[in-house]
């Protein structure tokens, strides 16, 4: 099973099958399990086997089903399942981290990603560090000998910058920092965090791994030490585990999530070079075109460029919202990693909360839109695209 091919290791790896023989992965919609006896019982809240279970909120075996074929694909030990990609996050970083100990993260996060370490374990007295994450000297001077863990989105949201995860790894790894990462925009399809120094890989699975928009869940894989000492107390008691019927969705959607990614990168690529070069774009930002600041890292991180484009439109807001008003296709949403194209504008959304002078920090301009590539038609895609862009 370990030689397997990634998208085989999608299609079957973690499968469990019921006496009844079933041919796809069975829904346990139970919350509870019945024991034979009290001793049954008590023996199982000592020590849980591998095919015990105990309450849906510590786990299940349809939700087991999604953590083993998950970890299987990412190449890590284990997998916890969680409610959302936040309660991934969270967990992570809440079930590891305690009073007095140091992280260094980069700045450029997802809007709850930056809440979680700016406001949560601030509070709660952890000392966290940002770091322009592009720039690996800062990386250097931030992490100390008591720096506990590291935190990066490979992938920036929205502006799609790339870091270096092999270097910064090795530099967190001289002083026995855990390398923490929320992979989403990279996926498990493009990129081998793991491979790269990784510790610690987080997906929100509510994007591309479901990737048809309709449920939400996340998932924190690691070694079985991490898993299951760190991230599975925290969460089985605090609420964050994933929803039987959620996984069931994510297990699915794990068996097409190399064709659908495969293809929506395809299209975004094609869609990049079409429209990079339009009198009404200031920048085309896209990962594995040359003109992105980070393409060597990109190229060599990324077996593909991912599913999303950010587009500066050179006239600011106003020129931005009229491109969003005039595409047919494409739909305004912030959702992203969808069969369906979704296009969203952050200044005045995922990232309103921010001040003018954080956004200037983080590249997010008035005129910036991104857009989650679907499986729609890459021609009729480039086609409403470019429309739009001369309708401004
Ligand atoms: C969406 C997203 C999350 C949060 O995931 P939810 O499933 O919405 O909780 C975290 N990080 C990144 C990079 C995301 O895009």
């Amino acid at each position: 099973m370990t030689d397997w091919s990634p998208r085989t290791k999608a299609v079957h790896s973690g499968t469990r099958r019921s006496q009844y023989g079933e041919m796809a992965e069975a829904l346990f919609l139970t919350q509870g399990f019945i024991y034979d006896s009290p001793e049954q019982a008590e023996a199982r809240f000592i020590e849980t086997g591998p095919d015990e279970f105990i309450y849906a909120r510590y786990g299940n075996p349809t939700v087991r089903m999604f953590e083993e074929r998950i970890a299987a694909l990412e190449g890590t030990e284990d997998a916890f399942a969680t409610a959302s990609g936040m309660a991934a996050v969270n967990g992570a970083l809440c079930g590891l981290l305690k009073a007095g100990d140091h992280v260094v993260s980069s700045r450029a996060l997802f809007g709850s990603c930056l809440y979680i370490l700016e406001e949560v374990l601030t509070r709660y007295g952890v000392k966290v560090t940002f770091v322009d994450g592009t720039d690996l000297q800062q990386w250097r001077d931030a992490i100390r000998a008591d720096t506990k863990a590291v935190f990066l989105e490979t992938v920036a949201n929205p502006t799609l910058e790339v870091i270096d995860l092999k270097a910064v790894a090795d530099i967190a790894h001289a002083q026995d920092a855990i390398v923490i990462v929320d992979n989403v925009f990279a996926t498990p399809v493009f990129a081998n965090a793991v491979a790269d120094g990784a510790d610690v890989v987080i997906y929100s699975a509510t994007k591309h791994i479901d990737g048809q928009g309709r449920c939400l869940g996340g998932v924190i894989c690691g070694t079985k030490d991490f898993i299951r000492k760190v991230a599975e107390p925290y969460l089985k008691h605090t609420g964050g585990s994933l929803s039987p019927f959620n996984a069931w969705v994510m297990l699915k959607g794990l068996e097409t999530v190399h064709l659908r990614c495969g293809a929506q990168a395809d299209a975004a690529l094609k869609i990049a070079q079409a429209v990079e070069h339009h009198s009404n774009l200031a920048q085309t930002l896209y990962p594995h075109l040359p003109s992105h600041p980070q393409h060597q890292v990109a190229t060599r991180q990324m077996r593909k460029g991912g599913t999303v484009i950010a587009l500066d439109i050179a006239a600011g807001k106003e020129a931005a919202f009229r491109f969003l008003n005039a595409l047919n296709i494409v739909s305004i949403s912030n959702n992203l990693g969808d069969s369906k194209s979704l296009v969203t504008h952050p200044a005045t959304t995922t990232h309103q909360r921010l001040t003018e002078d954080q956004r200037d920090a983080l590249g997010i301009t008035d005129g910036l839109v991104r857009l989650s590539v679907g499986l729609e038609d890459a021609d009729d895609l480039v086609a409403d695209i470019v429309q739009a862009l001369d309708m401004i």
